[in-house]
Parts: C-alpha cells; sequence; structure tokens
C-alpha cells in the first residue's frame, strides 16, 4: 500500500461510525480495550478500522490513547519516511512520544547506522528496545556487542544473542533485519569488523560448520545446539558483516 494512501479514511470516520451494537456494549471496558489492543498490535489499519466500526471501540481509543499506540504495529510503515504526510507524520510521532517499542528501534536502528558517521545516540535506543523485548533490537544490540573487541561487550552480546536462539526465531529475525537495512546506505564508521573470531580454535575445530556439513542455515532447527556455540556466532557474524559491507 503506497504510503500516502494509508489514512486516506480516516476523514470520514463519524459518518460511517455506525451504532454501537448491544452485545459489543454488554462487554466489560478491559476487555474491550484489550480486543482493541489485541487487534492493532497487528496492524495499524485495523486500529482505525475498529474506531471506524464502532463507537465503544472510538471512544476508548481516545481516552487510552497512549496506552494503544504504545502497542499498535507501525510495521506497514516504510521504515524511512521519505514524503510522509501531516497525517502520517502525526501518527508516528504520537507512537513514538507514546513509548511505541517499534518507534524506539526505528529511531535507534536510523540514527546508529546513519550515513556516513552514524550516531551513538541510536545505540542506547537499540539497547531498551532490546531490553524490552523487541526481537529485531537484540538481534542488531547482540550483534554490535559481538562486533566488540571488548570481553565483556561479546559476553554481554552473547546473552542477546542466545535469548533468541531459545526463541528459535533467529533467521526470521535476521530477515526482518535484512530487508530493514535494505533503506540504508551501508558503512558507516561506528561498525567495524572484529578480526578476532570467537572460537578460540576456528582453524581446527570441528564445530557446528563440520558437523552439518555445510554453512548455510536456512531455518532455526538446522540451528545445531550440540556443536560449537562460537562458531555458531562466528557465522551469524559473517552474515552481519556481509549486511552492512563491513
Ligand atoms: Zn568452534
Amino acid at each position: 500500500m503506497a504510503p500516502s494512501m494509508l489514512f486516506k479514511k480516516k476523514s470520514n470516520k463519524k459518518q460511517h461510525a455506525p451504532p454501537s451494537s448491544s452485545s459489543i456494549q454488554s462487554l466489560p471496558r478491559d476487555l474491550l480495550l484489550e480486543m482493541l489492543i489485541s487487534v492493532t498490535s497487528q496492524s495499524f489499519v485495523d486500529f482505525y478500522n475498529m474506531k471506524l466500526c464502532c463507537r465503544d471501540f472510538l471512544e476508548i481509543a481516545e481516552e487510552e490513547e497512549k496506552y494503544v499506540l504504545q502497542k499498535v504495529s507501525i510495521n506497514q510503515f516504510p521504515l524511512i519516511q521519505w514524503f510522509p504526510n501531516k497525517k502520517e507524520l502525526s501518527f508516528l510521532t504520537r507512537c513514538m512520544e507514546s513509548g511505541n517499542i517499534e518507534s524506539l528501534f526505528r529511531e535507534g536502528f536510523i540514527k546508529y547506522f546513519s550515513y556516513p558517521n552514524g550516531n551513538i545516540s541510536g545505540f542506547e535506543r537499540l539497547k531498551t528496545a532490546a531490553q524490552k523485548g523487541h526481537k529485531e533490537a537484540i538481534y542488531i544490540y547482540g550483534m554490535i556487542l559481538l562486533c566488540s573487541k571488548n570481553y565483556e561487550s561479546r559476553k554481554e552480546g552473547l546473552k542477546h544473542m542466545r535469548s533468541l536462539r531459545r526463541l528459535k526465531c533467529i533467521m526470521i529475525t535476521r530477515k526482518k533485519v535484512e530487508y530493514l537495512t535494505g533503506s540504508l546506505w551501508k558503512n558507516n564508521d561506528l561498525l567495524t569488523r572484529n578480526e578476532t573470531p570467537l572460537c578460540d580454535s576456528k582453524d581446527t575445530c570441528k564445530g557446528w560448520r563440520v558437523k552439518k556439513n555445510k554453512w548455510l542455515l536456512l531455518n532455526d532447527e538446522d540451528d545445531d545446539i550440540e556443536s560449537c556455540e562460537a562458531c555458531r556466532w562466528d557465522h551469524e557474524l559473517e552474515f552481519f558483516y556481509k549486511l552492512f559491507n563491513i
């Protein structure tokens, strides 16, 4: 969907809002709020549709706007708003001000990887989004730490990557990150290659690579937790370096 079309129907909301049905009116307010959150956390378009279709949802959305906007999905917006209109910009700003985690992640991502110098303030935003459980933030933050030449930072990075591995969601997360990097200029000064592998005996280690007899890691079922963990993350680092041309 073109960004300029995203808010097309909002101006007509009052004309189209039908009276609330008695069945919805009979539901407790907390339940209605949870229904609203549940739907809008998947799609912001549905956030607007729900407000249009039922006066109760409209009232709750307005009364609890900050809470709802914290949870609403903004994934349908491009990472970088090249030609934002006022309504889109206002909506995204309100999401950011409400503490929306995806907004926080995106701001950190764009800042940290801004070209040509990068902005270190993005690192703190990525860290905060990671601590709040945002998976792409955990991946990016964890991998940046693994790139570090500082031993403690690398250890911290391992913790984050392990948490994603336990959830078996590294592959899907890295695909989302890969998609987002398509909007960026690559290769700034903040992220550099660490030539020291995590595996102390990389040349002789019969680790994950040899056991699986391939470097391809197509899904999380291929991620063999019995093999050398350090080799596993060295492999992920190679992917990460390639992703950012470093
Ligand atoms: Zn190894």
